[in-house]
C-alpha cells in the first residue's frame, strides 16, 4: 500500500504531461517561457487574487516573500513550531530571529490568542501555517496583524485548494505561499512553489527577486537569488491542474470516511482532524492523535500499512534550533500533538479497499486494548 498514491494518478495524467512537455521542447524557451505565465494566470484566478509569481520551491517561496518585505537582521517573525522545517528555515536565512508561538489545541495551527502576546516593536511579520490542509485560523489573524501594521504570509504549502470562510487559501493574507513537490496536493514532478498577493508593488519585487533582483536587464535594484520556476516544470503542473478540483474533492471524501470509520473510537482513544466551521481542508495528510502512537504505528506498518509520525519533533528541538533558546515548557499542545499524531495513508486515488484495511486494522488493534 501506498502512503501517498502517485503512480495511479500519473497514470491518470500521464498523456497530457508529455505532450505539455513536448510543446516545450518544440519552443525551447526553458526559462520563464510562456507555460510559466500560462499557470501563473491560471492559479491567480483559482485562488481568486490579482498576482501569482511561480518560484522554484516552497521554501524559496516564503524566502522571497520575507525578502520582499525587507526582513532583515535585528527583526522578529512569528510563527510555528508544528510545522516542516522550511517555515522557520527561511526566517534564520532572511537574518532575522524566530519567535515561536504554540498552536490551538484543536486545529493544530497557530493559535490567535498567543499571537498577540508575542507581537513586539520588532515584529516584521508572522507566518502561520495550514497544517495537514486546513487554512489557518486567518479573521482573528488578520485583525491583530491589521492593528500593529503587521504583514501575514500564510504557508500553505499544504492547503493549497482548501477554503476559509469560502475564499481560496493563499487568498486570505498579504501574502500565499505554496509548493507543487511531488507529495503535495497539487504535485508537480520535481520542485516548485508559487507566491500570491494583491499587492502590485509586492508582486513585481517578487517577480525582480526571483530573477536575481533584476528589473530590467542589467540593472539589479535590489538583492535576488536563482528562484525561477523551470518551463518544462509549469508545463507539467498545466496538466496536474486539470484534474485538480477532482482530487480535492475525492481527498474530501476520502477523509469523511475515515471519519465515519473512527467514529466509534472517538471517545478519547482516538482524535480525528477537526475542522473550524464555514472551512475545508485539502487533507495533504490525514492525521489522528492516538495515545500509543509508535506502537500502532509499527503494528500498522506490520501489517502493510505505511503511517508516518508528522512532526514528531518540534521546530525548537531541532538540533539546528537549540541555539534559538526556547522552552519546551512554553509549548504545551506542540508538545502533546507531537507526541500523539499519526499520519495514514492519504491521496486522491486511495482504493476503498485499501482505506477499509487501514480502518480496521486500527479499530481491531483499539478494540482489543480494551
Ligand atoms: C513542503 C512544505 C514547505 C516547503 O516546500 P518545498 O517546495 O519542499 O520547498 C514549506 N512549508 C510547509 C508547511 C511544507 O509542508
Amino acid at each position: 500500500m501506498h502512503f501517498i498514491d502517485l503512480e495511479s494518478r500519473l497514470a491518470r495524467i500521464r498523456e497530457k504531461v508529455n505532450s505539455r512537455i513536448a510543446t516545450v521542447l518544440d519552443h525551447g524557451q526553458y526559462i520563464l517561457g510562456p507555460e510559466v505565465t500560462e499557470l501563473e494566470v491560471a492559479l491567480a484566478k483559482y485562488v481568486g487574487v490579482k498576482h501569482c509569481v511561480g518560484v522554484s520551491s516552497g521554501t524559496d517561496s516564503l524566502l522571497i516573500s520575507l525578502m520582499a518585505l525587507g526582513v532583515g537582521t535585528d527583526d522578529e517573525v512569528i510563527t510555528v513550531p508544528y510545522t516542516w522545517i522550511s517555515t522557520a528555515e527561511v526566517i534564520s536565512l532572511a537574518g532575522a530571529k524566530t519567535v515561536f508561538v504554540d498552536i490551538d489545541s484543536r486545529t493544530w495551527n497557530l493559535d490567535p490568542v498567543l499571537l498577540e502576546q508575542a507581537i513586539t516593536e520588532r515584529t516584521k511579520a508572522i507566518i502561520p501555517v495550514g497544517i495537514y490542509g486546513q487554512p489557518p485560523d486567518m479573521d482573528p489573524i488578520n485583525e491583530i496583524a491589521g492593528r500593529f501594521g503587521i504583514p501575514v504570509i500564510e504557508d500553505a504549502a499544504q492547503s493549497f485548494g482548501a477554503t476559509y470562510k469560502g475564499r481560496k487559501s493563499c487568498g486570505l493574507s498579504t501574502i500565499g505561499s505554496t509548493s507543487f513537490f511531488p507529495s503535495k496536493p497539487l504535485g508537480g514532478f520535481g520542485d516548485a512553489g508559487a507566491i500570491f498577493t494583491d499587492n502590485d508593488e509586492l508582486a513585481e519585487k517578487f517577480r525582480w527577486i526571483r530573477v536575481h533582483g533584476q528589473a530590467r536587464k542589467h540593472h539589479h535594484p535590489v538583492l535576488g537569488l536563482n528562484g525561477r520556476l523551470d518551463t518544462i516544470q509549469a508545463a507539467a503542473i498545466l496538466a496536474a491542474f486539470d484534474v485538480f478540483p477532482d482530487e480535492v474533492g475525492r481527498r474530501q471524501k476520502i477523509a469523511n470516511r475515515y471519519n465515519a470509520s473512527f467514529e466509534p473510537l472517538s471517545e478519547g482513544k482516538l482524535t480525528v482532524p477537526f475542522i473550524l466551521r464555514d472551512c475545508t481542508s485539502v487533507y495533504a495528510q490525514y492525521t489522528i492523535l492516538v495515545n500509543d502512537r509508535d506502537e500502532l504505528s509499527s503494528h500498522l506498518g506490520n501489517l502493510g500499512i505505511p503511517s508516518v509520525a508528522y512532526y514528531s519533533t518540534p521546530l525548537y528541538a531541532q538540533e539546528v534550533f537549540t541555539s534559538l533558546g526556547f522552552d519546551k515548557k512554553n509549548f504545551p499542545v506542540t508538545e502533546e500533538i507531537s507526541k500523539k499524531c499519526l499520519s495514514l495513508p492519504m491521496s486522491a486515488y486511495l482504493a476503498e479497499e485499501e482505506q477499509k484495511k487501514v480502518t480496521e486494522s486500527i479499530c481491531g488493534y483499539k478494540r482489543n486494548l480494551l
